[in-house]
């Protein structure tokens, strides 16, 4: 089988994959991001590239119809809101998925042919605010560093980033650097404890939003202890003594902190020249997610930290392409090249080089403000590419029924059925990864192609043919592109002006490379890989500055709501949902709870949590929440269960620098919903149980469902019929009254085909046992059981996702000797593909009360 060298399409570290047309899937070893390595994600991707729920077609209000009529009418729907309302009437919002090449493209139709900014991406959601603090502190958006830097320093801090889960080959640099070199210290900074705290010499389980006080106090402790570089700041710096004055306001700030903790960091920060400061969503989501970037990189302005060798400040961006978004002006306040929308001069150089017939001239709307003017209906004409906004923005309701509100919209996407697409008047096929061609920057700034290596399925089509198309059917030059790589040369010579106007941004040195073998090249192309170890900033006089800040006032209320990613899915699962593999690990929408707050609510282990009456979710108990806070996934959606979109619970304000929303700190209520029945179903066929609640996933032999509802069922075959889509065969029942609990097997020559367990307390049945039954021929009392017979091993919840290995194998193993992650993975192959389980691993380790020994 040839293998195809492309990139993954998940998270921003941008790992090089060999990816073969049967599914085959290898990290490349030549990668300079990953060397090999690939998460559990990206090891699964040969499991998510079939056409299951695929949109092959276009479809005008449901019904299919062909590209002329799709894209005449987007082109004249588009134009006449342009032409009748002007052009602030219409909107695009983007993806961190698109390719550079998408990217390009949209910006240039709707920037300098439509003639408004009124585009704006997801990438709004995710790193918006480190933009908004580079381009403070460094006068342009740049990230100095290299992930070598991580594995050079002697001291890496993490800030709001649970790099185990949401940067899992970064993270295994990192563990893998600090194996061999154990003299480096790793600090967690977060209000939870994560999978990522187990690599952690210090975990400072911080208040929420307690970050710039944190770095405040860092930056007058550097003060004071003598440990700032006089002589970068002379040269190099403006602002220092403000920002010292202004933090010095800060003294004595909530950040839930112990002086002895605060101390102790200090100490280590002060203390070590080799310091990388890394930071993601706990920074940028929240309403001082630009001050927060700019408190941390005060500390590294002012003790020269920055630009060196294992040294310097470092946004892990969350998606593959937000970089590559950011150098074309993939947001609303941005033009391309990195050149400024508030510039006259940047304008009309741009407008110039694209001899388009306008140009925006001032900033569109960001994300929410976007939906609200949908909303309030001052969008005639919207285009959604390759998001699903209708589940991950804040207020995930109404921004559905802000999409419903706008008179004609347009989804692009490679699936027909979204939360989004199901509010769009036109549906549109895109190609998938794989499918198409053409670059992704990843969070080092690293340029790396995107090939394809499959058939383009049904009518399906790139979105940068789609987007031009609908350009030239609009009247606009400028659009006649042959192929992805015509518009990469052109985006790539653009950036020629950046350098004209004394900006950082520069692949000049790959316009004339050959697009087909680009290898992985850093920007500045043939410059340095690293900014600023000399100063030579963006600002007019070439100085940095750093920023006088106020740490903010910390409020608390009923409960304080933490939304985030977990290890085995990406966003909103419709390509992560294919895979039974990924759906093993968590498979329903759960909230994290502490036990003190579980026992207030009386609500017991895995009992069900409704949150603001407008979710309902898995009860986790644990403690690796703080008390009032609860941490929730955002990857469910209305497709997969009844009501665990987060983000419907979500109403938050958004910094006020950046636009970007505050979306791990919402002020909800909690209470306990009280089930009156709870059901376990599995079955061959798929379901959509519509209880009260439930949640859907895919397992290796058909679906499984996890359901509650209010009411006890008259018949309760009926009921797991109706559950599990199984109409024929027959049923065999078992009822016990005593205990209440219910079990039904449907069984159809000789096979078992579903079955279905119900019960007046959380179900309790070996989950990944009852899976595997579906298609066996197994005594339907023996399936009832909902155990594996003794002489079976039941595996238990799955924990190592590539290799399927569950929480009981693993508990024996560790019971029969094999006390650390090394010997686990010898016993049981646990952890041995893409690591992604280690953390876990060594916590089950620990939770058994064995020392985890140095490997
Ligand atoms: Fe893909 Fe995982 Fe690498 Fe991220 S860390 S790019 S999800 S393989």
């Amino acid at each position: 089988m040839t293998l195809t060298c492309t990139t993954c399409p998940y998270c921003g570290v941008g790992c090089g994959v060999l990816a073969g047309a049967d599914g085959t899937i290898k990290g490349d070893p030549a990668h300079p991001a990953n060397f090999g390595r690939l998460c559990s994600k990206g090891s699964a991707l040969g499991e998510t590239i079939g056409l299951e729920g695929r949109l092959l077609y276009p479809k005008i209000m449901g019904q299919r119809a062909c590209w002329n009529d799709a894209l005449d009418l987007v082109a004249r729907k588009f134009s006449n809101a342009v032409r009748d309302f002007g052009p602030d009437s219409v909107a695009f919002y983007g993806s961190g998925q698109l390719l550079t090449e998408d990217y390009y493209v949209a910006n240039k139709l709707m920037k300098g042919y439509i003639g408004s900014a009124n585009i704006d991406t997801n990438s709004r959601l995710c790193m918006a605010s480190s933009v908004a603090g580079h381009k403070r502190a460094f006068g342009t958006d740049t990230v100095p560093g290299t992930y070598e830097d991580l594995e050079e320093a002697d001291l890496i801090v993490l800030v709001g980033s649970n790099l185990a889960w949401c940067h899992p080959v970064l993270y295994q640099r990192i563990a893998a650097a600090k194996a061999a070199r154990p003299t480096m210290r790793v600090v967690n900074i977060d209000p939870r404890i994560t999978a990522t705290s187990d690599l952690a010499d210090l975990h400072l389980q911080i208040k929420a939003d307690g970050d710039v006080a944190l770095f405040n106090g860092l930056l007058t402790y550097l003060a004071d202890a003598k440990k700032l570089d006089a002589s970068y700041i002379e040269e190099h710096v403006n602002g220092c003594a403000e920002a010292i004055a202004a933090a010095r306001h800060s003294e004595g700030s909530d950040t839930g902190l112990t002086d002895a903790t605060l101390q102790q960091f200090y100490q280590m920060w002060a203390g070590t020249d080799k310091v990388v400061t890394v930071y993601s969503q706990g920074v940028n989501q929240s309403t001082s997610g630009t001050d927060k970037v700019n408190a941390i990189i005060n500390c590294h302005l002012a003790t020269g930290r920055i630009g060196k060798p294992g040294m310097g400040p470092f946004s892990a961006t969350g998606q593959p392409n937000a970089m590559g978004g950011r150098e074309v002006g993939g947001l609303a306040n941005m033009l391309a090249a990195h050149l400024d929308i508030e510039n006259t001069e940047h304008r009309d150089a741009l407008q110039a080089a694209w001899n388009s017939p306008t140009m925006c001239t001032t900033a569109g709307l960001k994300a929410v403000d976007l939906f609200k003017a949908c909303a309030d209906g001052h969008i005639k004409a919207l285009w959604i590419m390759s998001t699903n906004p209708a589940v991950s923005l804040p207020d995930a309701d109404g921004v559905a029924d802000a999409i419903s509100n706008v008179p004609f919209t347009v989804v692009s996407d490679i699936m027909a059925q979204t939360d989004s697409g199901d509010c769009a008047t036109i549906l549109l096929p895109a190609a998938g990864w794989g499918e198409k061609s053409g670059t992704v920057t990843n969070s080092e700034r690293r340029v790396s192609r995107q090939r394809a290596f499959l058939p383009v399925p049904g009518e399906a089509r790139p979105d940068w043919q789609i987007i031009s198309q609908v350009a030239q059917r609009m009247g606009f030059d400028g659009f006649n592109y042959d192929n992805p790589e015509a518009i990469f040369k052109e985006y790539a010579g653009l950036t020629a002006l950046s350098q004209q106007f004394g900006k950082d941004l520069d692949l000049t040195g790959l316009v004339d490379a050959d697009y087909d073998t680009l290898a992985p090249t850093q920007w500045p192309v043939g410059g340095t890989d690293r900014f600023f170890a000399k100063g030579g900033f963006y600002h007019a006089d070439g100085k940095a500055k750093m920023l006088p800040l106020t740490a903010p006032v910390l409020e608390q209320g009923t409960f304080r709501l933490n939304t985030g990613r977990i290890r085995d899915q990406w966003h909103t699962m419709t390509r992560t949902g294919k895979s039974a593999k990924l759906g093993a690990h968590l498979a329903e929408p759960y909230v994290e709870i502490h036990p003190t707050d579980a026992a207030d609510l009386g609500i017991g282990p895995a009992e069900l949590i409704r949150i603001d009456n407008k979710g309902i979710f898995r009860a986790l108990i644990s403690d690796k929440v703080a008390p009032r806070t609860l941490f929730a996934p955002l990857h469910w959606t209305r497709q997969n269960s009844s009501s665990g979109t987060v983000n419907s619970a979500v109403t938050v304000g958004a910094d006020p620098f950046s636009g970007q929303p505050a979306l791990k700190s919402a002020d909800v209520t909690a209470a306990k919903f009280n089930a009156l029945w709870y059901g376990f179903a599995v079955s061959a066929n798929s379901m959509q149980p519509t209880r009260p609640y439930h949640a859907i996933a895919k397992t290796a032999t058909g679906w499984q469902a996890e359901c509650a509802g209010m009411k006890t069922p008259n018949e309760w075959e009926a009921e797991a019929r109706s559950i599990t889509g199984t109409v024929t065969g027959d049923a065999a029942i078992l009822h016990d009254a005593t205990t209440g609990q219910t079990r039904v097997a449907i069984i159809e020559n000789d096979r078992i085909t579903a079955l279905f367990f119900a019960s007046p307390t959380p179900v309790v049945v070996a989950r990944p046992h009852a899976a595997a039954l579906i298609g066996q021929e197994v005594s339907s009392l023996n399936a009832l059981a909902g155990r594996a017979a003794a002489d079976q091993p039941d595996p238990g919840p799955t924990v190592c996702a590539c290799f399927q290995v569950g929480a009981n194998t693993l508990r024996d193993a560790v019971v029969g000797g094999a006390t650390t992650v090394e010997a686990l993975g010898e016993a049981t192959c646990a952890g041995t593909n893409c690591g992604s389980c280690k953390p876990e691993l060594a916590a089950l380790i620990s939770q058994l009360q064995l020392p985890v020994a140095a490997e």
